[in-house]
């Protein structure tokens, strides 16, 4: 529902709803416009890997068959509504994430978050989403032209977490004579809240339409729910409303997970290299530093990248919009209907949607427990969500392999690793977690035979492990390899993954960057250190 965009002023166009209902209901308004709708050729959203363009590697996928089922009825009554030509089925898939949420991809599927069914408070709102999702399809939101015009997503960056923990750690083990030292620790605990950061930030992996577009979708997603018999006045308004407060929510928990993330780096932060920012050094034996502060930079820029809704219409708007819309294309007014409640009553009967509030809400829990270095607490939320039904999906089995590798235990994530990349379900994520911890448990062999076979899976996409592939070369002290992956980074023209690779490179990363002394001034927002 495109409640997280680009960067800011990335589209925009106009502050004003863009569809008037003056020429009646715009579904009438769409005849003998060319769709562009073309099978197959969706277009791109320009995303770190090609494979989240599609449905089936969304990175939370839950398989629910009977909510899927209940979801595609809905779609299907909403798709009767569409006197044009209406493209294959779409397919449908679930996220396990309680974020009210819904989007479409350019496979012709519609990602549904869990919390949308959880948190509806009746049938027409989960239609009237649901409608605007279709919406986007049904229109050719997807179509190359109109693909051509949005903007890229900006690359996902977790090599930063890479570096931070790998170089860190070396570091803070030397230091303190092979134990596990306070610094070790903080850094561990930073790489846990940089992942669920990431999960925050990017579970959803929605794309970039334009502002006609959405308001297009809006006032068609009207149109549809309207046309079968949905409450489709009273439900927008709702809907609007729970968007702006789950978005709310939402950029509360990022903020939050990010000021923990901040106080932890700067935990890591040795006092030595401290004291020679202080004064004014910063020389080459400050490599690691620089890796250091790089690894940091990435891991809050990941975050930052994508404030909720930055470039977007508000809630409010959009929910203003609809209400003029509504009254301009139907001057009659809409009969009025009561709310609908037994299809989500159904929905929620299951036992199928009972395990999966409890999958989603222990793997959060876990993730946020790890994050401080609370590992009882993890460990145990993990045993919750195994129990369940979805104990198999990897969104459950990646968390618990990561919570291994933080306890020490490589070779038993390794397993875990192994056992969610024999799911259909595995992520593009799950096999990057596994081939970086390979890589920092110096299993390098190990760690490129996952890149290989998960390059393959992902449809030969290589962009995300590039700049591993560079990490696990110079670790083996293979330099023209390390140039020649590196070349090929830069050749996909996209700033953030450029910055990955040149920080596996070992490049000293951007000048302007740099502390100037006196002050310990490091980017995006982290905080001079004050106690250091
Ligand atoms: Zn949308």
């Amino acid at each position: 529902m495109a409640a997280w965009a680009g960067p800011a002023g990335a589209q925009g166009d106009g502050g004003t709803f863009t569809v008037s209902g003056k020429k009646g209901p715009f579904i009438r308004q769409v005849a003998g416009r060319k769709l562009g709708w073309t099978p197959g050729q969706g277009g791109s959203l320009g995303l770190a890997s090609d494979a989240v363009n599609q449905g089936q590697y969304q990175q939370a996928r839950l398989r629910m068959p009977q909510t899927e089922a209940a979801v595609r009825e809905l779609i299907v009554r909403l798709q009767a509504q569409w006197p044009y030509p209406k493209g294959p089925p779409v397919q449908i898939f679930i996220l396990g994430v309680d974020y009210y949420n819904a989007y479409s991809l350019p496979d012709n599927s519609i990602v549904v978050a869990f919390g949308l069914l959880d948190r509806a408070r009746s049938d027409d709102e989960v239609a009237y989403v649901l409608g605007h999702e279709l919406s986007h399809l049904l229109l050719g939101h997807f179509a190359a032209g109109a693909a051509a015009e949005q903007k890229r997503r900006e690359t996902e960056s977790r090599l930063g977490q890479l570096f931070l923990v790998a170089s860190v750690l070396g570091d803070a083990a030397g230091h303190v004579g092979g134990s596990l030292g306070a610094a070790t620790l903080a850094v561990r605990n930073a790489g846990a809240s940089g992942d669920m950061l990431h999960f925050l930030v990017n579970v959803t992996a929605e794309p970039p339409h334009t502002r006609s577009q959405e308001d297009e979708a809006d006032a068609l997603g009207f149109d549809l729910s309207q046309g079968a018999s949905f409450a489709a006045e009273d439900a927008s308004a709702s809907v609007f409303d729970t968007i702006q407060v789950d978005r709310e929510q939402r950029r509360a928990a990022v903020d939050a997970m990010q000021s923990q993330l901040k106080s932890q780096l700067s935990e890591v932060v040795p006092r030595d290299v401290a004291q020679s920012f202080l004064g004014g050094g910063w020389s080459s034996s400050t490599l690691k530093q620089d890796l250091l502060t790089g690894g940091a930079r990435a891991m809050l820029r990941a975050a930052g990248s994508r404030d909720p809704g930055s470039a977007h219409r508000p809630p409010i708007e959009r929910k203003r919009g609809i209400a003029q819309y509504s009254v301009d294309a139907y001057p009659a007014g809409a009969p009025l209907r009561e709310e609908q409640h037994a299809w989500l009553q159904r929905v929620r009967a299951t036992t199928e949607f009972a395990q999966a509030r409890i999958a989603v809400e222990a793997v959060q829990d876990a993730m946020k427990a790890r994050s401080t270095g609370n590992y009882p607490e993890a460990t145990a939320q993990i045993e919750r969500a195994s129990k369940t039904s979805f104990g198999g999906a990897p969104m459950v089995i990646n968390e618990a392999a990561r919570l291994r590798e933080d306890m020490g235990d490589v070779a038993g994530a390794d397993r875990l690793f192994a056992r969610a990349e024999a799911s259909p379900d595995q992520t593009v994520d799950g096999c990057v977690d596994h081939a970086r911890m390979l890589y920092r448990a110096g299993q390098s062999d190990r760690a490129l035979q996952v890149i290989e076979t998960s390059t393959a899976r992902f449809g030969n996409d290589e962009k995300p492990f590039l700049s591993l592939r560079i990490a696990i070369a110079r670790q083996n002290g293979r330099k023209d390899e390390a140039d020649r992956y590196l070349q090929r980074c830069v050749s996909y023209n996209d700033a953030n993954l450029k910055h990955d690779c040149e920080l596996a490179a070992g490049k000293k990363v951007e000048q302007q960057d740099k502390p100037s002394a006196p002050h310990i001034s490091l980017p995006f927002g982290l905080p001079s250190l004050p106690h250091l």
